[in-house]
């Protein structure tokens, strides 16, 4: 099923997803089970895993100069869902990006994706690559996650990059993009920011997750500003619940968002991580409260590959 027909159905029955990163490589896919299996009583609506490129990392050689070395730290996301679809039954939501791939390459991913039974995928550009200032397409790539989306989009009209196929066969992904109620790191203005949402939803964008807030509001302020910009498609909002005090300098360095002075006063006279990772669930279960008071009916959750206090937070709510 889509996640726009899931997003539907929790109009009656307010329902959650998750978000889960693939092991480190060398792992077992049991740690992925093992992450899931608890949440399967409170039904989670769909799983999106997250797709992470390569990374330079320097290793030093015997004579004492460093070789550059292309690893992909976590790969296997396209066998993680078709993995989890086929022992679950549930929906599985691959993420993918222009970093890294041609458009040759995304064609391929998204044929595997096709032939695999997996229809959801969320389209994103991806960060810079680790030890560069800014991100970087392929010569054969998309610069931008609009353009991405729009190649998903001429898939789904059966429109490949060889013009010349015949009678091709048309895919039918639903496509969810990203979006940052307090706006991306890069752009220069939330308005700015909003205008190229705008241009994913216009290039066939079916659906919106948010990035992590703390602050309600915030999420509440950036969708009132998305629909008076045009943006009617479902925003759903993603929460984290902290879980260690280094968090509070972390997540601001990494997603550029901001916590509310109170949440931060609370975690900081925490004694230990075991009281942070508390205060955490239940700052996000009220988040979590609120927004579906509010008439919110689907709220992701970002498992960073840890689902013990979400697994808290869905059992009584959802
Ligand atoms: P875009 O929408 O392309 O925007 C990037 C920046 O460019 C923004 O500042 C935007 O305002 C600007 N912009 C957009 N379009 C244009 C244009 N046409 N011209 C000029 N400027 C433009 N990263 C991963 O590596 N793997 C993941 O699995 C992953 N999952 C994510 C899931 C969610 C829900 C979110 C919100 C983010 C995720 N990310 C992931 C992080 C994401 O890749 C980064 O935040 C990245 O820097 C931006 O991606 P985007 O798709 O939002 O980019």
């Amino acid at each position: 099923m889509k996640v726009t027909e899931h997003f539907a159905l929790a109009q009656k029955k307010a329902r959650f997803s998750i978000e889960i990163l693939p092991p480190l490589k060398g792992q077992n896919i049991q740690c992925i089970y093992d992450n899931i299996e608890p949440l399967l009583e409170a039904k989670p609506a769909f799983i999106d895993v997250t797709y992470h490129r390569e990374e330079f990392v320097y290793k030093e050689k015997e004579n004492g100069l460093l070789e550059k070395k292309i690893v992909k730290k976590r790969p296997g996301t396209v066998g993680i869902c078709a993995a989890i679809q086929e022992k679950f039954k549930i929906d599985a939501v691959p993420h993918i990006l222009c970093g890294g791939f041609t458009k040759e390459d995304t064609e391929n991913f998204l044929i595997d994706l096709d032939f695999l039974g997996i229809d959801n995928v969320v389209a994103l550009r991806g960060d810079a690559i680790k030890n560069e200032t800014y991100f970087r397409a392929e010569s054969k790539g998309h610069h931008f996650a609009n353009e991405l989306v729009s190649q998903i989009h001429d898939l789904n009209n059966g429109i490949y990059l060889d013009t010349d196929l015949e009678n091709s066969h048309a895919t039918s992904f639903c496509i969810g993009v990203g979006a940052y109620p307090e706006k991306h790191m890069e752009a220069p203005s939330l308005d700015d920011d909003i205008r190229f949402l705008k241009q994913k939803v216009d290039s066939g964008a079916d659906y919106i997750i948010t990035q992590m807030f703390f602050d309600n509001q915030k999420y509440f302020e950036f969708v009132e500003k998305c629909r008076v910009a045009g943006i009617l498609v479902p925003i759903i909002p993603g929460l984290k619940p902290i879980t260690t005090k280094r968090q509070l300098t972390l997540i601001p360095h990494r997603f550029k968002v901001d916590f509310p002075e109170t949440l931060v006063l609370e975690v900081n006279k925490a004694k230990d991580n075991q009281a942070v990772a508390q205060i955490g669930l239940e700052w996000c279960k009220q988040q979590s409260e609120e927004l579906l008071k509010s008439g919110v009916p689907l709220v992701h959750y970002y498992s960073m590959g840890k689902s013990e206090l979400i697994q808290h937070i869905v059992k009584e709510l959802f």
